[in-house]
C-alpha cells in the first residue's frame, strides 16, 4: 500500500511552501487508496517552539489533511537512532569528531577546502583518523570511504538508486543513481549524531520511514541531493528503499523560497485574513 509522510519540523509556523508540500504528498496518497501520516522531526530541543506541534496539527486539518494513526515524534526513537548508530559504530563505519563549526569552517577556507555539500561545507576530515573514544561532546560521523568499500567499493554503490518521480532544476524524473565520488568529495563524512548527542536528520529520517512503512517521499527539492547519503545509509542499515518526489519550491514575489519568518504566507495569517482552504490550494496552482 502506497504510504507517505509529511515530517515536519516544530520550529516555526507552516507556510504555503509547507501546505504545497503536504497537499501533494497528500492527495496522491489518498488517490491511490493509501496512507498519509504525520511525524515531528522534532529533535533539535534548541529550536523547537512550544505548542508549534498542536498549531502544526491543527493548520493541517484546516487545509483538509487528515493522517492515519498517532503524530510520531522523533524525540520518542532515540533508542532505534541509537541502535542504527551502534551497528554503524560496530561495522567499522563510524568515528568521534571533536571538531566545531569553526574548526571546520577555517579548514574550508584553506586552499583546496570547501566543496558545498548538502550540509554545507564539505567536512575535511580532520578527526578520521585520530581514533577518538565517542563520548559526551564529540559527534559521530560516518566514514563514508569505508561505508562505500563495506558495499562492495564504487561500482556497487553506482549501482544503488532510488525512483524519482519528481522533476524539476535538480531532479530529473526516472532512476537515479548514485555517484560514489560525488559522495566522498561534495557530501563528504556526514554527521549521524551531534556534539550533544542529537541525532542528524540524515540518521533519524531513513531509521524512520523504515519503521513507518514509508513507500513514497514527498518533499521539497532542496532535498533531492541529501536523498544520495539517505540511500547510501539505506544500503548500509538493510532498509527498504522509498520512492521520492522531491518537487519545486514555492517562491515569493522575489523569487525567494519561502521561510519560517515569512509571516504573510504562514497558514494561520492566511486564514486569520480571511482565506479559506480552497483559496490556499488555488494560490498554490492546486485545484
Ligand atoms: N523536517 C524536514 C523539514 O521540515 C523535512 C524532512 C523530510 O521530509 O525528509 O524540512
Amino acid at each position: 500500500m502506497l504510504t507517505d509522510r509529511f515530517a515536519p519540523s516544530p520550529t516555526g509556523a507552516l507556510h504555503l511552501g509547507h501546505a504545497f508540500s503536504a497537499l501533494l504528498g497528500h492527495d496522491a496518497a489518498r488517490a491511490a487508496g493509501g496512507r498519509y501520516l504525520l511525524r515531528m522531526e522534532d529533535l533539535d530541543r534548541g529550536r523547537v517552539r512550544p505548542g508549534c506541534a498542536e498549531a502544526i496539527c491543527r493548520d493541517l486539518a484546516w487545509i483538509g489533511i487528515h493522517w492515519d494513526g498517532p503524530v510520531l515524534a522523533q524525540s520518542t526513537r532515540r533508542p532505534a537512532y541509537a541502535a542504527a548508530l551502534d551497528r554503524l559504530g560496530r561495522a567499522g563505519l563510524t568515528y568521534a569528531c571533536a571538531c566545531s563549526r569553526k574548526d571546520i569552517a577555517e579548514a574550508a577556507a584553506a586552499p583546496h577546502g570547501g566543496a558545498h555539500g548538502p550540509d554545507g561545507v564539505r567536512y575535511p576530515g580532520t578527526c578520521r583518523t585520530k581514533g577518538l573514544a565517542p563520548g559526551p561532546g564529540l559527534a559521530m560521523r560516518l566514514d563514508m570511504a569505508s561505508a562505500i568499500s563495506a558495499l562492495g567499493g564504487t561500482q556497487a554503490v553506482a549501482s544503488l538508486g532510488f525512483t524519482e518521480l519528481g522533476a524539476g532544476p535538480h531532479a530529473e524524473s526516472g532512476r537515479i543513481t548514485l555517484d560514489p565520488a560525488w559522495l566522498v568529495e561534495v557530501a563528504g563524512d556526514p554527521v549521524l549524531a551531534r556534539r550533544d548527542g542529537t541525532p542528524a536528520y540524515h540518521l533519524a529520517v531513513v531509521v524512520d520511514d523504515a519503521a513507518q512503512g514509508v513507500s513514497m517521499v514527498t518533499r521539497g527539492e532542496d532535498l533531492f541531493a541529501a536523498t544520495a547519503i539517505h540511500r547510501l545509509l539505506q544500503a548500509l542499515l538493510d532498509l527498504p528503499v522509498p520512492s521520492y518526489r522531491h518537487h519545486k519550491l514555492i517562491c515569493d514575489e522575489a523569487g525567494r523560497r519561502l521561510a519560517k519568518r515569512d509571516d504573510a504566507r504562514a497558514l494561520s495569517s492566511l486564514r486569520e485574513g480571511g482565506a479559506t482552504p480552497a483559496d490556499v490550494r488555488a494560490m498554490m496552482g492546486l485545484d
